[in-house]
């Protein structure tokens, strides 16, 4: 591994007026906030992740959960994704972000993980951590492998021709159900992203993965106030039951009553370049009523613009089920 500089900053300004030094906060920084260390170690022992300064961020005040007084929720970046998960609250009132975090990786892995962390965590596509081979996302205009190679796992939706991987988070697709919104402070203040525009899509730019700018922190994540009454539920389908990324995932915040949906929220897992939030899905089901019939034009509509690669096309048919399975589940709670 490469050698670098450890630096503890003694508040949040302090870490943001080292971290605004450097050129870039997308791929090949050189300065980078170290949360959990569960993504960011790993790339550094690959080479993929080279910083030559790593600020430590664990002991900034970031780490409360708390019930905000219009009744939604504030989560420090730093806040444990185990202790997250296991927040009475968040089992009561957000369910659907609790079992999301509970599929993913493992215990001693939740442990570490924190809010941030996971929000930024990187791509499981195997020619991204790979050194020795091209990769658009890890060396800008190398080109992609993984269109003509090995694409299993990669996404159907939202890819270019420049990268097709697949954001790999659970937590990610249950923010988006919820609307969370990121909460940033960077060299020149403050500032709120809704979730939809925090991650990007590849476009010509792969390597750009987010809106974060030299400087910016990610300070907490807000959720709005619960939904009266809406049913909630996580669903992931993977290649094996326990610490292995999703193939596919559905996310579902609906209710219903007297049989008709009234409101849906969507997203999906494991097939899209960004969390999966789908409109068309949730227009779709509202008004209609809550059965297999109308659960399976909602799923028709939100795999609607997939483009499958060579090895992946089976996704588009595995989200379907999933998302439907999801939201028949969902109902009968
Ligand atoms: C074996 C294994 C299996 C896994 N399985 C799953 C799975 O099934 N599902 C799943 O969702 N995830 C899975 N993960 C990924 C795991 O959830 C992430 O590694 C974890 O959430 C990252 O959080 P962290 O705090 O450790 O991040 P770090 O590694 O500390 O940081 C990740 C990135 O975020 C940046 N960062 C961190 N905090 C901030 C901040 N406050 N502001 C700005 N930038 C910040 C860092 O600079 C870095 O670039 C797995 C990981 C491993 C190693
Ligand atoms: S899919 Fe993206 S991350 Fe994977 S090889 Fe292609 S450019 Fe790199």
């Amino acid at each position: 591994m490469h050698t670098f500089e450890f630096i503890r900053p003694a508040d949040s300004a302090a870490a943001v007026s080292i971290a605004a030094q450097t050129k870039t906060v997308q791929q090949g920084a050189d300065v980078r906030f170290l949360a959990g260390g569960t993504t960011l170690l790993d790339l550094m022992k690959l080479n993929v992740e080279t910083p030559a300064r790593l600020i430590d961020i664990n002991r900034l005040p970031l780490d409360k959960i708390e019930v905000m007084p219009d009744g939604g929720l504030k989560i420090g970046a730093t806040v444990r994704n185990s202790d997250l998960a296991h927040h009475p609250t968040v089992q009561r009132d957000y369910t659907v972000l609790s079992q999301a975090i509970l599929a993913g990786a493992s215990a001693q892995l939740r442990n570490m993980a924190t809010t941030a962390g996971n929000l930024l965590q990187r791509t499981r596509c195997m020619y991204f951590r790979d050194t020795a081979m091209p990769c658009n996302k890890r060396e800008p205009g190398t080109g992609c492998p993984a269109i003509a190679g090995s694409n299993r796992t990669l996404a159907v939706l939202g890819t270019s021709e420049h990268c097709i991987a697949t954001n790999p988070s659970d937590m990610n697709v249950a923010m988006a159900a919820l609307e969370a919104t990121v909460h940033v402070q960077g060299p020149s203040g403050t500032r709120a992203v809704p979730i939809g525009d925090f991650h990007l899509l590849p476009g010509s730019t792969p390597q750009r993965e987010t809106v974060l700018e030299p400087g910016d922190l990610v300070t907490h994540v807000t959720l709005p106030p619960p939904i009266a009454g809406s049913k909630q539920v996580y669903l992931k389908l993977r290649d094996r039951a326990s610490y292995e990324f999703a193939l596919a995932s559905a996310a579902v915040v609906i209710t219903v009553a007297g049989g008709t949906v009234t409101r849906a929220r969507v997203a999906l897992g494991g097939v899209g370049t960004k969390p999966w939030r789908s409109p068309e899905a949730e227009a779709a089901l509202v008004g209609q009523t809550a059965d297999a019939t109308s659960f399976r034009s909602a799923t028709e509509a939100a795999l609607r613009g997939a483009r499958p690669q060579s090895e992946n096309g089976f996704k588009i048919e595995l989200a379907r089920r999933c998302l439907t399975h999801a939201l028949q589940t969902a109902a009968l709670s």
